[in-house]
């Protein structure tokens, strides 16, 4: 696969930008690689500066989901694009957008949107602080809440990736609020709470996907509920990922949890910048002007995001038959993968949900973040550059989780299935 304008403008982009990128994740330094440059995407499939295709696991890391430049969603945004680009003022679609999202959450009674799923983690970490009147709060090893200061403490994706803790830059005096507990264990957290009275929220990815995907175990989201609701501590859920993707409504909904405060990104902007937390109306009343915990952005319930994320939901709300048609998919991919991969005697195991799945390259079920690290980082580096050369995109990381999306039907698995065969064919011969 020829990738010399890619090469080319990743050279020019380094003078310019640190990494040449905008997102660390982007640059594939994990996989010792060098980005390729998006023309232009359709469908399930991006198209690069040099005439390659590839059928993309990305998805804008689950943004997407009725697959890239829908055709409804470009005639929808072409309208509101005339009537003005940002106001600055209030205007009817931010009540529709929220109405929306609060008729698929009943757990949300009241939201405000932002334009990025790191401030609406960030919000809600000073709104449960301002709320409890307590200071310290409870995160999970590998879970990734944005590049929040205080949530950047064993944060997985592109942090596990690079194997750094932390980030520099942050006061030692507010990593020393974030206790880190282990996800699926919950006597990590019946520690911290004993130990600690201060304890504002906890805050996590109920199906976490930012250290690959690994599902809560039978029990442990209702244990967590319940130290919180016995501690006066507030349940914060992280749904950016997964908020109408594991099914309308998100993990909340499987589950039957009720947590107080639930963070939305991606899906609901259908593309564009967007974040929103939201939930309990006696909580939400604390955000300014109303309260006391201070919130605010330029470009918060911005017109073109707004327009895009209420034509996503609309779509999926009367094409439920999107979910089935997803789980379906994933089903039939992991049986033909799983079946590859036994006959190349290669490990691999694959966590999935409605909408995502990761294949970890272990021999172990990955069931919480230590298992999660046993994956073969060196395997997946050439898996990732073999599937590339074979015009299909997964994440470049070992840690991510894969997304599907409406568009993804016969020809995608076909295709996957054909690729995984050649590369794992070529896989063993190295390993
Ligand atoms: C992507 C993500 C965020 C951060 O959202 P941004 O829009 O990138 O700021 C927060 N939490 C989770 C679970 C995410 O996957």
């Amino acid at each position: 696969m020829n990738r010399k304008k890619s090469s080319e403008l990743y050279v020019e982009a380094k003078q310019y930008m640190p990494a040449g990128v905008n997102s660390p994740v982007r640059a594939f330094q994990s996989v010792h690689d060098t980005p390729f440059y998006v023309k232009n995407a359709k469908g399930s499939y991006l198209f690069d500066v040099d005439g390659n295709e590839y059928l993309d696991y990305v998805a804008s890391w689950g943004a997407i989901i009725l697959g890239h430049a829908h055709d409804g969603l470009i005639d929808e945004v072409k309208t509101v694009l005339y009537e003005g680009t940002s106001f600055g003022a209030c205007h009817p679609n931010e009540i529709k957008l929220a109405r929306l999202i609060i008729e698929a959450f009943p757990s949300i009674e009241l939201l405000r949107l932002t334009s990025s799923g790191t401030e609406a983690t960030m919000s809600a970490i000073r709104l449960a602080r301002g709320y409890t009147g307590k200071n310290n709060i409870i995160k999970f090893k590998g879970c990734y809440h944005g590049h929040v200061d205080s949530l950047l403490v064993k944060a997985g994706s592109g942090l596990a990736t690079y194997g750094i803790p932390d980030s520099k830059g942050i006061p030692e005096a507010l990593a020393r609020c974030t206790y880190v507990a282990d996800f699926n264990h919950i006597d990590t957290v019946r520690n911290i709470v004993r130990e600690n009275k201060d304890i504002a929220c906890i805050i996590l990815e109920a199906v976490m996907g930012n250290m690959g995907l690994i599902l809560p175990e039978k029990g442990f989201l209702e244990d967590v509920q319940d130290i919180c609701r016995q501690e006066g501590i507030l349940l914060v859920f992280d749904e950016v990922i997964t908020g109408f993707r594991v099914t309308y409504g998100g993990v909340q909904h499987i589950y039957g949890i009720d947590p107080d405060i639930t963070c939305l990104g991606k899906i609901i902007g259908g593309g564009f910048p967007i974040g929103a937390f939201g939930g309990k109306k006696e909580i939400m009343d604390m955000i300014a002007p109303l309260g006391g915990v201070y919130q605010a952005g330029t470009l918060s319930g911005n017109p073109i995001a707004v327009r895009a994320g209420i034509y996503v939901l609309e779509h999926l709300r009367k094409n439920s038959d999107i979910y089935s048609s997803m789980d379906n998919n994933i089903e039939r991919l992991k049986t033909q993968l799983l079946q590859i991969a036994d006959k190349f005697d290669i490990p691999y195991k694959i966590n999935h949900i409605t909408g995502m799945f990761t294949g970890f390259f272990s021999e172990n079920n990955v069931n919480d973040y230590e298992a999660a690290l046993t994956s073969d980082r060196a395997i997946y580096e050439q898996f990732f550059k073999l599937m590339l050369e074979e015009g299909i995109f997964f994440a470049p990381s070992p840690f991510e989780a894969s997304f599907l999306t409406a568009s993804y039907g016969e020809d995608e698995l076909i295709k996957t299935t054909n690729a995984f065969e050649k590369v794992f064919k070529t896989l063993k011969g190295t390993i």
